[in-house]
């Protein structure tokens, strides 16, 4: 199958890549988040060529993307009052909102859980097209399962240049980090499944009376993996990775033991830090072996260039990366959750 890569501009775009949905094909298309891999999400056969074209295990739920408030309404069996207040809020924007899902949608969409992930994408081509195609579009991240997520159209090519007949192309994503995800079907409580650029702190001030915590699996022990093995590894490189997390001293040091320590074993390392960090590193590190990843005080640029500094040195001789991490509060909260997964663990405090 060709691939077309498409920049969206009059109505008859958006007509093109809607009709392949309403027929029960694929289309990859930008969002603020990353790029989704779309398919009609009330059309079991149409989500099951989405898990095909990922690799994606099937009980691996994907998120239904509503025009608005009203389609996102249609997607629920009752909607919780927080997730009501969240997406006053935050719609259209990064949040998805776990609710009890609406009987018509097909277990394939919600991996047979009787919850279902809701967004309101604010990217004006991502409305477009849900608008256009007339029904909710079902939309895990646009790339292989396991591989960093594409905040280009060409890291969707990358990945699934064959398997799908159509990229959207909206240029990089705003935020290039996945949404926030929380669990609104408890009474009282806010799950956070997954950080974003809606923060804990921004979802607590909107629910004044309500527990706001993070899910277990988010905020358990990240030391080394005791038994080390790809089973948790996402959203990984094909080298390797290490973080190193604290003071910008202390991994400046930390990155050039581990820089040398990997030539003297006879390996190719690189570095992916902040601009600061390399500074510190530039009598040592060439520069075709860092990725820079903007000044430190940046958060939103340091989430936004991630997933392009983690594919960056994927098709070269590099055998080791090692990245520096973020303090985990706002969006370094969300990176940090990311570069633990991509790293295996692999997260060193200094
Ligand atoms: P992706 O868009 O590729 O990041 O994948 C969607 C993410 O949303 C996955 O990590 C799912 O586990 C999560 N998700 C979707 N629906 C639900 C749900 N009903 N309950 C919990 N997590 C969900
Ligand atoms: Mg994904």
């Amino acid at each position: 199958m060709d691939t077309e890569i498409l920049r969206p501009a009059a109505h008859a775009d958006f007509e093109r890549a809607a009709q392949l949905i309403r027929r029960g094909e694929l289309v990859a298309f930008p969002t603020e988040t990353v790029y989704g891999l779309g398919a009609n999400g009330l059309d079991a056969a149409a989500c099951a060529r989405i898990y095909e074209a990922k690799g994606r295990p099937s009980d691996n739920p994907l998120i239904l993307h509503a025009a608005d408030l009203a389609m996102a309404q249609t997607l629920t069996c009752g909607m919780p009052a927080a997730a009501a207040h969240l997406l006053a809020a935050f719609a259209p924007g990064p949040l998805t909102v776990v609710l009890p899902k609406a009987h018509h949608i097909p277990d394939i969409v919600t991996g047979g859980l009787a919850t279902v992930g809701v967004r309101c994408p604010a990217s004006d081509i991502a409305r477009c097209l849900i608008r256009a195609a007339g029904v909710p579009i079902a939309a895990p991240s646009a790339n292989t399962s396991g591989r960093p997520s594409p905040t280009t159209a060409a890291m969707v090519e990358a990945d699934l240049a064959g398997r799908i007949p159509l990229i959207l192309d909206g240029g990089a994503c705003v935020w290039g980090i996945e949404s926030t995800i929380a669990d609104c079907t408890a009474e009282g409580r806010v799950t956070i499944l997954r950080p974003g650029a809606v923060t804990p702190e921004m979802i607590a001030a909107e629910l004044p009376g309500v527990e706001v915590r993070l899910d277990a699996a988010l905020t358990a022990v990240d030391a080394v993996p005791r038994a080390p093995g790809m089973k948790y590894t996402h959203y990984a490189p094909r080298a390797p990775l290490t973080v190193y997390a604290g003071t910008g001293c202390a991994v400046a040091a930390a990155l050039r033991e581990a820089y040398q320590r990997c030539i003297e074993a006879g390996g190719v390392p690189a570095v992916i830090a902040c601009r600061e960090t390399l500074a510190a590193l530039s009598d040592l590190v060439s520069s075709a072996r860092i990725y820079d990843c903007g000044r430190r005080s940046d958060d939103a640029g340091r989430a936004s260039c991630l997933y392009d500094a983690l594919r960056h040195f994927d098709d070269t001789e590099v055998t080791s990366l090692f990245a520096e991490g973020m303090v985990e509060t706002g969006l370094g909260l969300a990176v940090m959750n990311r570069m633990r997964k991509a790293s295996g663990g692999r997260v060193v405090w200094v």
